[in-house]
């Protein structure tokens, strides 16, 4: 943890952030649990384990850390925002029915001449499905 705790204040140092204990105690969630959480998912995490933590201190930490680019910010079913510590260009794949967020690489580029002209500002894939864990548990 020492070690850990050690890191987690260099990457927010290196990214020109002041490391207080909430927005270490936020970063090492996100770093520890790739769930693309919400504000409230990660207020309902965290939240028995530090009393003093609020959903707007949340929310303004993912915002800083946004803002600094270590994380990013996902907008995947048009309903609340999500979090995303994963920055490089990965696609996402939702599950129709656990709603867990995978991501996946995908060594190619999406290229189409449809778009030629275009400005595209985003380039991130989300595919819909069931996944691995819940067919299998279909299939049992
Ligand atoms: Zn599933
Ligand atoms: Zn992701």
């Amino acid at each position: 943890m020492e070690n850990k705790g050690n890191y987690l204040k260099t990457k927010l140092l290196d990214n020109g952030i002041k490391p207080t204990y909430q927005r270490i105690v936020i970063l090492d969630y996100l770093e520890t649990y790739h769930v693309h959480p919400t504000v409230d998912d990660i207020y309902h995490y965290l939240a028995p384990k530090l009393t003093t933590l609020s959903r707007t201190t949340i929310y303004n930490t993912v915002k800083i850390f946004v803002k600094a680019g270590i994380v990013s910010e996902l907008n995947i079913d048009n309903s609340e925002l999500r979090y995303d510590i994963t920055t490089e260009t990965h696609g996402h794949f939702k599950c129709d029915k656990c709603g867990k967020i995978y991501n996946f690489t995908s060594d190619k580029a999406i290229e189409s001449s449809d778009l030629n002209g275009f400005k595209i500002n985003n380039t991130n894939i989300l595919l819909n499905g069931i996944c691995k864990d819940c067919l299998d548990k279909e299939n049992e």
